[in-house]
């Protein structure tokens, strides 16, 4: 299938060339003929599967459309809202790489920044809007942000706005604009509260289902290495020194634990970068610059901080800590395996870590392979104290047990120094998902 059976643009199939794409992903394919046609749409397809130029191709012909036709109006008329300002800012990237033919202007609207710029944006007059639900509310109590012309609704992650609180917000939005409009709605998931936003805020609308074969999670080399608490940035400064991890996000559980892995590693000389909910909007933002111009070679974060993060060619992420629900790992290894590029994704499990391992395998329902890293030396000593810092002190003494002359809770036949976990065979454990994943399917 090519883009030009899609019945694209000229100015359209121009962007898409330049873009690199050589063809439409599946989403690509089974929406943009129906929002073309003018259809309610109802998207479910995951982060990474292309399905931002999925809604935004044929947004922008339409705008164009009637550009053309003379029929602009000085109000926006297409209105994108994602929860989160990371995901506004590569919506806008998108929008902005596909509309380089079209003359269309937009403005994005997101908090923790100052609203002046986006204040003068929408004043100049612009013809698409993508927004977070909380500043944009804010401009429409200010009169800033003037809805009334809105052809194009957009809802995008809608199964994240809800459980980020949006929908009161989003009510509030959908209710200051023309009843008469098109409405598009992607979601990660199917859930009852997604069907009840259909029939709230669509009309007929058509649904398209991106099976588990264009799941971008199934293209990823996904593996689990074993390692005892206090080596695992041991074992992450071994991995980067594989010069095929060129491209590193590194996912940590808390803000502080994000710190002290950049810490870790930039003392060893690695180029690090760190996004979490503690550093500004515009660290962020110069942090996601970094990583994206290959400025910095690691990227730290964690979960809240890096939904929607879109950079093109990450080779590796790495779970430092496991996520604590199966959700959230699905959205990290996401950032890898775009689309078409296919990356890596390693998790460190440490003996606590094993029983949610078995949950994300029947979750995903398959197994992930258990490995030990390559030339890695796993009976090193911990790191010197002063090296460690006061978490891994404190993670130090929840291994003691394992430690010999302690056999209460692990092996305790280790040499002095050494762990005494042992590594199970990988073929054991790469076992088939247990039946109940079809539940989640
Ligand atoms: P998303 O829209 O978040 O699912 O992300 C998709 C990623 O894949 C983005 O980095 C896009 O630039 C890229 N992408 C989208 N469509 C295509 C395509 N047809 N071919 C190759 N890459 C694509």
């Amino acid at each position: 299938m090519s883009f030009r059976a899609l019945n694209l643009s000229p100015q359209t199939l121009q962007a898409v060339h330049d873009a690199g794409y050589t063809e439409p992903t599946p989403i690509q394919i089974a929406a943009i003929p129906l929002i073309l046609a003018g259809h309610d749409v109802i998207g479910i397809a995951q982060t990474g599967t292309g399905k931002t130029a999925a809604f935004v191709l044929p947004i922008l012909m339409k705008l164009a459309e009637s550009v053309r036709a003379g029929r602009a109006i000085g109000r926006p008329r297409a209105l994108v809202v994602a929860p989160t300002r990371e995901l506004v800012v590569q919506i806008e990237e998108n929008v902005r790489a596909y509309a380089k033919h079209v003359p269309l202007r937009m403005a994005t609207v997101f908090g923790g920044v100052s609203e002046r710029p986006q204040i003068e944006a929408l004043r100049s007059g612009v013809d698409l809007v993508v927004a977070t639900p909380g500043r944009l509310i804010d401009l429409m109590d200010q009169r800033v942000a003037n809805l009334s012309g809105i052809e194009f609704l957009v809802l995008d992650e809608a199964d994240r706005m809800l459980d980020m609180g949006f929908l009161p917000s989003i009510r509030r939005i959908v209710k200051a604009l023309p009843q008469k409009r098109q409405t598009l709605m992607f979601s990660a998931s199917l859930s009852h509260e997604i069907e009840q936003l259909t029939h709230q805020f669509q009309q007929s609308p058509k649904m398209v289902q991106i099976g588990r074969r264009a799941n971008p999670v199934e293209a990823i080399t996904q593996l689990a290495y074993e390692v005892p608490p206090h080596l695992k940035s041991a074992l992450l400064l071994h991995l980067l020194g594989d010069p095929k991890f060129d491209t590193v996000l590194v996912f940590a559980r808390t803000k502080r634990g994000a710190d002290k892995i950049a810490r870790r590693l930039e003392s060893s000389g690695i180029k690090t970068g760190t996004i979490h909910s503690n550093r500004s909007q515009n660290q962020r933002l110069r942090a996601l610059k970094d990583f994206k111009s290959g400025a910095v070679r690691v990227l730290v974060a964690t979960d809240i901080a890096a939904r929607g993060i879109d950079v093109d060619g990450i080779s590796h992420v790495v779970n430092y800590d496991f996520p604590m629900h199966s959700e959230d790992y699905v959205h990290r290894i996401g950032r890898t395996g775009r689309a078409h590029a296919i990356g890596d994704a390693i998790s460190f499990i440490t003996p606590e870590d094993q029983g949610p391992l078995r949950s994300l395998e029947r979750f995903i329902g398959r197994g992930i392979v258990r490995k030990k890293a390559e030339g890695f030396d796993y009976n090193q000593a911990a790191p010197p104290r002063d090296e460690r810092g006061r978490g891994a002190r404190v993670r130090q003494q929840r291994i003691e047990p394992r430690l010999p002359g302690n056999s209460s809770r692990g092996s305790g036949d280790a040499p002095h120094g050494q762990i005494g976990w042992r590594f199970r065979n990988a073929s054991s454990n790469n076992r088939p998902p247990r039946r109940s994943y079809r539940r989640h399917r």
